[in-house]
């Protein structure tokens, strides 16, 4: 494989350097079809954080009986060879969760609330305010045990059964993920149907509201092709935090889609065009993201996937 990069060609305004939140072995792997072992899955997680990934979402202590994919959370966590610098949040529902995270040794969890109450009553089985009540004790416990907690809202731009969704309603939910102790919020488009303009609106109400962009992250699904342009629409209203998964990964389980996050290939080569400093590898995550469609049994959905590596059959 020949690795071609683009010219650095810098704009102004946009944050000198990008943390990029890997998301591909929890939110990736629970939305894919096909069930990956533990010891693939502690390869994927390696091999990421050596390609230079320096905070990989590493798996979920969700109830095993409604994410079969993510069973095997606490043999994963331990098994991780912690590599210095790096950090390994892990997905937290409830407090249940939150006892296996820290008997598991995890030092960061993240909770993920619905800006939507049809996506509160699906996924949390909950009301949108009752979420809130569910969450605020996960929160507060993990705090006191000295953890720090990021909170995921979903649904920021558009919910599969309520359609728009008010950006008042966004920013309220969020705030009080904030005033709940999150650290930090990641403004997720769970089904991929937002656009710049969208997100341009979105951050603005946020900053109009008091929060300011180092509390905020933007977590983008390429369902319709637009998460690289809603990225830089996060980048120039000054976001500096993004999420996205190595290869694509993760299916969009409310579209008839097999388009997933933003890739975070695609992110690292917009990233790299633009002269913002990023750590990552790209040579080393392509290779991971080929390595891992093979796992898969199917090929990247990443356009820079596939422009590096070809269809890709292994490492
Ligand atoms: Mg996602």
């Amino acid at each position: 494989m020949t690795l071609d990069l683009p010219e650095p060609v810098a704009e102004q305004g946009l944050p000198p350097s990008v943390q990029i939140v890997e998301v591909g072995p929890r939110d990736g792997l629970q939305n894919e079809k096909a069930s990956i072992p533990a010891a693939v899955k502690l390869e994927f997680i390696d091999r990421l954080g050596a390609a230079g990934l320096r905070t990989i979402e590493a798996t979920s202590f969700v109830n095993p009986a409604w994410v079969p994919q993510l069973a095997d959370a606490t043999e994963v966590f331990t098994g991780l060879g912690k590599r210095p610098g790096v950090r390994y949040p892990v997905l937290v529902p409830n407090l249940r969760g939150l006892q296996g995270a820290l008997a598991a040794g995890a030092t960061e969890i993240a909770v993920f609330a619905s800006a939507t109450r049809t996506f509160a009553e699906k996924n949390l089985a909950s009301s949108l305010d009752g979420q809130f009540d569910m969450f605020a004790p996960v929160i507060e416990q993990a705090l006191a045990a000295g953890l720090t907690v990021r909170g995921y809202l979903s649904m920021c731009y558009g919910d599969p059964w309520e359609g728009r969704v008010p950006v008042d309603q966004v920013v309220a939910a969020g705030r009080r993920l904030l005033d709940l102790g999150c650290g930090e919020l990641s403004l997720g488009d769970t089904i991929g149907v937002g656009t710049a303009g969208q997100v341009t609106a979105l951050l603005a109400a946020f900053a109009a509201a008091g929060v300011t962009n180092d509390r905020l992250a933007v977590h983008f699904h390429d369902t319709y092709g637009q998460a690289l342009s809603n990225t830089m629409a996060a980048l120039r209203a000054g976001v500096s935090t993004v999420d996205a998964a190595a290869g694509g990964l993760g299916g969009c389980p409310f579209a008839k889609s097999a388009t997933g996050n933003l890739a975070t290939e695609d992110l690292v080569w917009l990233l790299t065009g633009l002269g913002i400093e990023h750590g990552v590898d790209l040579d080393a995550l392509v290779r991971t993201s080929v390595w891992m469609a093979g796992q898969l049994g199917r090929p990247s959905p990443s356009a820079v996937v596939r422009a590096l590596a070809g269809s890709g059959d292994g490492s």
